[in-house]
């Protein structure tokens, strides 16, 4: 494979900056473009060594440099690679990845330094997904998570399961290709329970993925509600700060107002909008459409109903609307005189809190919400599924194991059963990237940075 190159800090100015070479001639293309002090030689450099000296473009000197060796295989990517740390300049670090690229590197592409690692064995698909959820990681719980995932937490889960499901494939090949041989006989009953046993492992790996998204990515909420209920105050005070305009006047917020806000150990991404009822103003109009539309795309809504005033005929359309929806029924200003009929909002699957978001009063809509999406200390034992991508391996080894024992159940061939049990076996594969396309392995690698 051919000697890539790339700068691995990133694109900004700073204490320094690190430029990678990976590959059979990284050494060589390190020769050619640093003088170590001294008169060392790199190639006789042992791995996991470093050296000072100067960074040179044809003996023309660029800058003072650190050089670090480390030597196939025991490297990232498993092959020979180099690493310059310069000073942190754009323009110096750039000029000397120009010159290694002159001298017979070529420009990595972004993750190519961790696909080669994924291509030497130095990783399986689920923990370079990993490095890329470490980069990422905003908060202790997620770097947590992603760090296990690293670690390989997911690969041992999902080897256990592929080892025990390549067990029963090899007792009913057995049975199967040699009856005259003194094979015992498959038992439907002993094979649905060894089934079982890998479901439940199978079903752990799944079932936190929701609980680990919203730790990775938040809880995308919108606030809705009539003019002037105090949607952009509680958005404020769960904010922090002045975010939206306060104003009496009804349709101050017109367009969308975002912002990430964390409630214990959730994050929401929350959404002002424009307050939602009948209006003749276009702009206004533009503005709750893409309200009524963010009710749709939206996780969590809080609706929020003006405790001063009595229900309105627009109170019930978004109750209505909301219903089906995970949501809180807020009924703000709690501070002054009620008149707000909540029963007449009352329905079975929305909790209604009482807030005065002007007194910065919100104990129990944050409760509220803690116990929608109840994140306990248990996805640590068991680690969730980190990403669309693997979800869908396992929850497709899930069905196939599922429609195993089934079939078992319905005395159906074991001829049928071997490759329905063979089907869950490559998806376990897919996961860990043992069997999988080209294209599902670029389209891992795309989404990371180039450097890494
Ligand atoms: P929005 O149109 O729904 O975004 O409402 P605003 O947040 O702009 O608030 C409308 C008015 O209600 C402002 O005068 C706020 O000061 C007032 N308001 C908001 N929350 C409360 C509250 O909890 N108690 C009282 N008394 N007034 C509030």
């Amino acid at each position: 494979m051919h000697t890539i190159a790339a700068i691995s800090t990133p694109n900004a100015v700073g204490g320094i900056a690190v430029i990678r070479i990976s590959g059979n001639n990284a050494i060589s293309v390190a020769e050619r473009i640093f003088k170590p002090f001294g008169n060392q030689k790199i190639s006789d450099m042992s791995g996991y060594t470093c050296c000072y000296g100067i960074a040179h473009d044809n003996g023309e000197r660029l800058d003072d440099c650190i050089l670090t060796v480390f030597k196939a295989p025991h490297s990232y990517t498993g092959e020979d690679v180099v690493e310059i740390s310069c000073h942190g300049g754009l323009f110096i670090s750039r000029k000397i990845l120009r010159t290694a690229l002159k001298n017979g590197a070529e420009n990595a592409e972004a993750g190519e330094f961790t696909k080669r690692a994924f291509m030497n064995g130095k990783l399986d698909l689920t923990q370079a997904e990993a490095v890329m959820d470490i980069i990422s990681a905003k908060s202790d719980m997620e770097l947590k998570i992603a760090e296990e995932l690293r670690e390989g937490a997911a690969f041992r889960k999902s080897r256990i399961c592929s080892q025990k499901l390549m067990k029963i494939l090899g007792d009913l090949a057995a049975w199967a290709d040699y009856p005259e041989e003194d094979i015992p006989e498959v038992e439907p009953d002993k094979l649905c329970r060894e089934l079982d046993a890998v479901r439940k492992e199978l079903f752990s790996l799944v079932e936190n993925y929701d609980a680990g998204r919203i730790l990775r990515e938040g809880v995308s909420t919108v606030i809705v509600g009539k003019p002037n209920v105090g949607k952009s105050t509680l958005f404020n005070c769960l904010a922090g700060y002045e975010r939206s305009i306060v104003t009496d006047i009804s349709g101050t917020t017109r367009d969308v107002v975002e912002e990430s806000v964390k409630i214990g150990d959730i994050v929401l991404r929350l959404s002002d909008t424009a307050g939602i009822h009948e209006t003749e103003d276009i702009i206004e109009g533009i503005g709750i459409g893409i309200a009524e539309k963010m009710i749709d795309s939206s996780e969590l809504i809080i609706a929020v109903f003006d405790g001063s005033c009595p229900c309105t005929e627009d109170d019930l359309k978004l109750i209505n609307k909301i219903k089906n929806k995970k949501s809180v029924a807020v009924i703000n200003k709690s501070d002054t005189e009620q008149l707000f009929d909540t029963e007449k909002i009352k329905s079975d699957n929305i909790q209604i809190v009482y807030i005065s978001a002007k007194e910065n009063n919100i104990e129990e809509l944050n409760s509220a919400i803690q116990n929608l999406f109840k994140i306990n200390s248990d996805i640590f034992s068991s680690v969730p599924a980190a990403n669309e991508r693997q979800k869908r391996c396992i929850e497709k080894a899930l069905e196939c194991t599922d429609n195993a024992v089934n079939m078992l159940k319905n005395g159906e061939f074991l001829d049928a059963v071997t490759v329905v049990i063979d089907e869950a076996e490559q998806y376990l594969l897919e996961l860990t990237g043992e069997k999988v396309t080209d294209a599902v392995v670029d389209e891992v690698f795309s989404r990371f940075c180039v450097g890494k």
